[in-house]
């Protein structure tokens, strides 16, 4: 039997890399190897998710200040120092990196702090110019934001740099209407900056559901958003005074900072793939079976670089599912349903399953809506309004989505999503006594439909 340097070698240790390659070693036994040329954590932790929630945490405390007052506490809001900030950020990031690294090392797997590309089936060769060999390779490699090619998109930053921005800018274009564009228009918002958000579409968050992205939508501009859909950014000019950014339709506009957060392509090309035949699909991505596993039966892919669902517990569940399959004899397939997901604008949104779109067109469905003031912030005189919505398949009474705008809906949802994902009924939620007095309470209370969509079969 051949006898290679490592059982597993992982390109990228980001947070599908990361958890395989614990897995396999702590819990498979295996010999394992991780190389990342940034730094530990991948996306989720160093520039992605973590450093946002953060951001987003820091970025409400100017309505927290103001309901503080109203709940009759004597406090003056300062303003916000966002060096102070960014230093602590910083810190913490590096922490979250060093607990990821001892995590790995506690597990026995070895980290090299550099590119590595693949070189066979086989073999993996680093920027070092060390070469291995190694019975299984990990591709998981992530993605990196995407940017069209506009005249002056060098003036562009993107989710990238947002965490480390020099200063503060007073006037801030966001291009999208994803959750990256979404999430930043929400927090520069909260910083104090003035924020105009484009999207080419008709409404942002395409894909979430119709009258929950209208709800976010709706706030995010009461809250003081410049939201214009139906435009995008045609060209990019420096000025003396800032960031001329040139309309499609002809209008021009000046910004200090313009943040184009306009999707992220995966990271699949310069490893060497593709001589070796794993396959590339259309839009960059490694194509995979259900296993993770490409046309290269030794090499597996996982997380973003496969471009299915494109989210970090996503590409956990993959990369254990990867590593109880090859290293522990437990074959497991991760299944690509039911997963419940957050947009952290302001206000949240949490959703899962079936859109009341996507719902009506599988059948006929009940749909209940709650949409309120919570008592928190009612009491604080804000006009802040949530929204609870639970859909239902008429004939079988199953819940198919959830779709919660509001405080708390990433929480709430998380939960609503074991539920769902266990097949309960509306009537399972009905028979859910209430916690009282909160506002998740809404979602087992809802007694009459407030319509009915789609045809019954
Ligand atoms: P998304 O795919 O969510 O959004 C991209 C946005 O950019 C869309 O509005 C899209 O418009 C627009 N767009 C794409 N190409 C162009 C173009 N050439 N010109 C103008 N507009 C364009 O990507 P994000 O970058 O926001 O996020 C990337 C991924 O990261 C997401 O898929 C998500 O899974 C993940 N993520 C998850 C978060 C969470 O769970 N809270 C937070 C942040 C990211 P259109 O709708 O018309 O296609």
């Amino acid at each position: 039997m051949t006898q290679f340097d490592y059982d597993l070698f992982v390109i990228g240790g980001g947070s599908g890399g990361v958890r395989a390659a614990r897995i396999a070693a702590a819990e498979g036994g295996a010999r394992v190897g991780l190389a990342e040329e940034s730094r530990m954590g991948g996306t989720c932790v160093i520039r992605g998710c973590v450093p946002k929630k953060l951001m987003v945490n820091a970025s409400a405390f100017p309505h927290l200040i103001e309901d503080a007052r109203a709940y009759g506490w004597q406090v003056t809001g300062g303003a916000f120092d966002w060096p102070a900030f960014r230093a602590t950020l910083a810190a913490e990031l590096d922490r979250l990196e060093n607990a990821y690294r001892g995590t790995l090392k506690g597990a026995g797997v070895t980290i090299h702090d550099t590119r590595a590309v693949v070189e066979d089936a086989h073999t993996v060769r680093l920027a070092t110019g060390e070469r291995f060999s190694t019975r299984h390779i990990l591709i998981a490699t992530g993605g990196w934001p995407f940017v069209p090619d506009i005249p002056g998109r060098e003036l562009a930053v993107t989710s990238n740099e947002m965490f480390n921005l020099p200063a503060l800018p007073k006037r801030a274009l966001v291009v999208g209407g994803g959750y990256i564009a979404s999430e930043f228009a929400g927090i520069l918002n909260g910083f104090g900056v003035q924020v105009t958000q484009y999207y080419r579409g008709a409404q942002i968050l395409r894909g979430f559901d119709d009258e929950a992205r209208g709800h976010v939508a709706a706030a995010m501009q009461a809250a003081g958003i410049i939201i214009r859909c139906g435009t995008d950014v045609a060209r990019l000019e420096q000025t003396a005074t800032g960031i001329r950014a040139e309309t499609i339709d002809g209008a021009a506009e000046e910004f200090d900072l313009v943040l184009y957060a306009t999707g992220r392509k995966p990271n699949a090309h310069g490893l060497g793939l593709e001589a070796l035949g794993v396959e590339i699909d259309t839009a960059g991505a490694v194509k995979v079976d259900d296993w993770s596993q490409t046309a290269v039966p030794s090499i597996f892919a996982v997380g973003d670089v496969t471009n299915r669902v494109n989210l970090t517990p996503v590409a956990i569940r993959e990369g254990h599912a990867f590593a109880d399959t090859v290293f522990r004899g437990v074959p497991t397939q991760f299944r690509h349903e039911n997963i419940a997901s957050a947009v952290f604008t302001q206000p949240e949104l949490g959703a899962v399953g079936l859109t009341e779109e996507q719902a009506a067109a599988r059948g006929a469905t009940d749909v209940y809506v709650a949409s309120f003031r919570p008592m928190k912030t009612l009491f604080a005189g804000r006009q802040d309004r949530m929204l609870m919505k639970l859909l239902v398949d008429v004939e079988t009474r199953k819940v198919l989505g959830c779709h919660i705008v509001g405080e708390g809906a990433g929480e709430m949802v998380q939960l609503a999503a074991i539920a769902i994902g266990m097949g309960a009924t509306k009537e399972d939620f009905d028979r859910t006594v209430a916690v009282h007095p909160t506002a998740a309470e809404e979602l087992v209370t809802m007694r009459k439909p407030t319509r009915r969509v789609g045809q019954t079969a």
